[in-house]
C-alpha cells in the first residue's frame, strides 16, 4: 500500500475511507496492471514504500468505489440483508487479502468457510437475492508459473455479458490510449471468466463522466451523454491466451529488472504538431495544425493572400500525458527525467515557441 499524505489537511474520517483498500488483492499481479507497461510494474514494485499519493487525489477513486457499492445493492432492499451482505464483503476480503500469509493462513480459512456459508444460507431464506447480475466476480488464472487476478464488476446472467463501470473524466473518453486499456481489460475478464466455466457473450464499459457538461455536448468526440453504454468486441479466446501469455512473460523479465522502455502509446504521447495562426490572434487556422514544418511552410504560401495579418508558424512539442499527469511512479522514472532534461534544453534553444 502506497503512502496517503494528508496535504490540505482534509477530515480524519475521509482520509480513514480513502487509505481503507477494499480492493481484493491475490495472486502474483492483477489484471490492470498486467495490462500496464512493466516498467511502471518493476518501479513501483522497487519504490513501494516511497511512493507516496495524497488524500486530495483519491477523492474521484473514493466516489467511484461507492458508485461500485451502491450498484451491488441495487437489488436489495432490507436493512438486514444489507448488513449480511456487508459481513460477507468483509470476510471476502479478508480471505483474499490474507490467505497467502504464513501468520494469518488459518484465520483466512476460517473466514473463507464463514463467508461460505452466509452467501448459502442468504440465498436459502432470501432466494430473491439470486437475481439476474452477479456482482464482483473474483476471477484468478494460472499462467507460466504466476497467478494473475481480476475482479469483474458486473455479470448479466440472463444476457451473458459483462459490464465494467468506470466512473471517470471526459478526457479519458477522448483519448485512444485508455480506452484500448479499457477494452483489454474486459476481454482479459472475458477470458478468465470462460475458463471458469461462464458462458460470456458480450461486454460493455459503462463509463460515468464526473465532469461531464451539458454545454459541450456537439464537441468533437465529446460524450453525448453523461453514461455512455460502449459495446466491446471480444477476441477469440486462443489470441486471447497467446496475448496473455505474452504479457505475463514480459512483466516476470521485469520483475527481475529486465523492461523495455514506455512505448509512446504507453506514455500516451502525443507527436509534434505545427499549427498556422494569424499574428496575434490564439487560434490555429482551421486545417492548418500538420505534423511537419514543411507542411506547415507550404500552407502559409498557398493561403497568406487570404488574411490581412502574417501568417505565422507555431511549434507545438510533442507531449507525454501519461507521464506529466498519469503516472504514479514517474518521480522515480529514468526515462521520464531524460525527457524532461531534453525538452528543457530545446526550450533554452528556443525559447520563444514561434517560428515566422
Ligand atoms: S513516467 Fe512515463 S515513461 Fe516513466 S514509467 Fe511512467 S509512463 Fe512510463
Amino acid at each position: 500500500m502506497t503512502q496517503v499524505t494528508n496535504r490540505y489537511k482534509y477530515p480524519q474520517p475521509l482520509v480513514d475511507a480513502v487509505s481503507h483498500d477494499g480492493h481484493i488483492t491475490s495472486g502474483d499481479i492483477s489484471v490492470t496492471t498486467l495490462i500496464d507497461a512493466p516498467q511502471i510494474f518493476y518501479l513501483r514494485k522497487k519504490h513501494k514504500v516511497d511512493i507516496q499519493t495524497d488524500v486530495s487525489d483519491l477523492i474521484w477513486a473514493l466516489i467511484g468505489t461507492a458508485i461500485h457499492g451502491i450498484l451491488e445493492r441495487a437489488n436489495i432492499t432490507s436493512h438486514r440483508r444489507n448488513a449480511l451482505m456487508e459481513v460477507i464483503q468483509l470476510l471476502k476480503e479478508f480471505y483474499y487479502n490474507n490467505r497467502e500469509k504464513e501468520d494469518l493462513k488459518d484465520e483466512a480459512s476460517q473466514a473463507e468457510r464463514v463467508f461460505k456459508w452466509l452467501l448459502k444460507f442468504m440465498f436459502k431464506h432470501y432466494p430473491e437475492l439470486e437475481s439476474r447480475y452477479e456482482f464482483e466476480t473474483h476471477v484468478t488464472l494460472e499462467v507460466n508459473g504466476w497467478v494473475v487476478s481480476g475482479t469483474v464488476d458486473l455479470y448479466d446472467k440472463i444476457d451473458k455479458r459483462i459490464q465494467d463501470y468506470k466512473v471517470t473524466s471526459t478526457y479519458m473518453y477522448t483519448t485512444p490510449e485508455a480506452r484500448k486499456k479499457w477494452k483489454l481489460q474486459v476481454n482479459t475478464y472475458a477470458y478468465m471468466l470462460r475458463k471458469k466455466g461462464y458462458e460470456v457473450l458480450g461486454a460493455d464499459i459503462i463509463g460515468i463522466f464526473r465532469d461531464w457538461s451539458r454545454k459541450k455536448v456537439g464537441k468533437p468526440n465529446y460524450p453525448p451523454l453523461q453514461v455512455m453504454t460502449m459495446e466491446i468486441m471480444l477476441h477469440k479466446q486462443e489470441d486471447l491466451e497467446k496475448w496473455i501469455l505474452h504479457r505475463v512473460k514480459l512483466h516476470q523479465k521485469a520483475h527481475e529488472g529486465d523492461f523495455p522502455p514506455c512505448s509512446g502509446e504507453e506514455r500516451w504521447a502525443v507527436a509534434d504538431q505545427y499549427a498556422v495562426l494569424q499574428y496575434k490572434e490564439g487560434k490555429a487556422i482551421s486545417g492548418s495544425i500538420v505534423s511537419e514544418r514543411g507542411l506547415a511552410e507550404k500552407f502559409v504560401k498557398e493561403n497568406q493572400h487570404k488574411y490581412k495579418k502574417p501568417l505565422i508558424i507555431e511549434h507545438r512539442p510533442s507531449e507525454w500525458r501519461k507521464c506529466e499527469s498519469y503516472c504514479s511512479v514517474s518521480k522515480f522514472c529514468d526515462q521520464w527525467a531524460e525527457r524532461k532534461k531534453q525538452t528543457s534544453s530545446q526550450f533554452v534553444n528556443n525559447s520563444s515557441g514561434w517560428e515566422g
